[in-house]
């Protein structure tokens, strides 16, 4: 899909239209560090997706579906205006917020990282990246709880609250190497419970205090 024809399904005014610019954060839940048994990172760990891997999470998503697939549900938070490597950012910054799928390849990955190449292939293809629409960000709430269903049994619930680095740390961290620009979204790291995840199973994400209660079909 084209960034024309995702801004219409995903985006509605104030917020800022998508730019492309996909920021992912990785191991962001000590739950689920541990599951995947890696080590808690001193610093985030961040990773890219193309612009052309996002879908929204209602659309018929999944274009590469010859596999099975690990689920991995995070908040997906967007920079509200320009900021400068130069500059601080707070949760001011942040113009919207929702939930999205970081849809993973994880045969792949661990194929790749055992042979200490770039995980790309493995985050970044058709449908890796589905997104529900933009919400307001909710500011003064001091935990933001989501959850992810599949085939009618939950899967995922997390709580921003147990995040490694908060969204304030990983705002500023980004800004340590480039420009954050309007529209530029962040996938902030999955909670515990990721498993398989394959073509036609239904799912759902939950998020009471985002206003979110959406279903789909991968
Ligand atoms: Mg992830």
């Amino acid at each position: 899909m084209t960034l024309d024809e995702l801004n219409a399904s995903l985006v509605r005014p104030p917020f800022p239209k998508l730019s492309g610019n996909i920021y992912c954060i990785g191991r962001n839940y000590v739950d689920h560090v541990k599951e995947l048994q890696n080590e808690i990172p001193e610093e985030p760990v961040v990773f890219l997706k193309s612009p052309a891997s996002l879908r929204p999470l209602h659309s018929d998503a999944l274009a590469c579906a010859t596999e099975s697939f690990h689920h991995e549900i995070e908040l997906v938070i967007m920079v509200k205006h320009h900021i400068k490597m130069s500059e601080k950012a707070d949760i001011s910054a942040i113009g919207a917020i929702t939930l999205g799928i970081d849809l993973t390849r994880r045969t792949l990955q661990n194929e790749l990282k055992a042979k200490g190449l770039p995980w790309t292939l493995a985050k970044s293809f058709a449908g890796a990246g589905l997104l529900h629409s933009f919400q307001t960000f909710p500011k003064d709430a001091p935990d933001i709880e989501f959850s992810l269903s599949v085939n009618g049994e939950e899967r995922q619930r997390g709580h921003s609250k147990d995040m490694v680095f908060d969204f304030r740390r990983i705002l500023n961290f980004l800004l340590k190497y480039q420009d954050l620009y309007p529209g530029d979204i962040i996938y902030t790291g999955t909670p515990a419970g990721v498993a398989a995840f394959k073509k036609g199973d239904s799912f759902q994400v939950v998020s009471k205090l985002l206003n979110i209660d959406a279903k789909g079909v991968l």
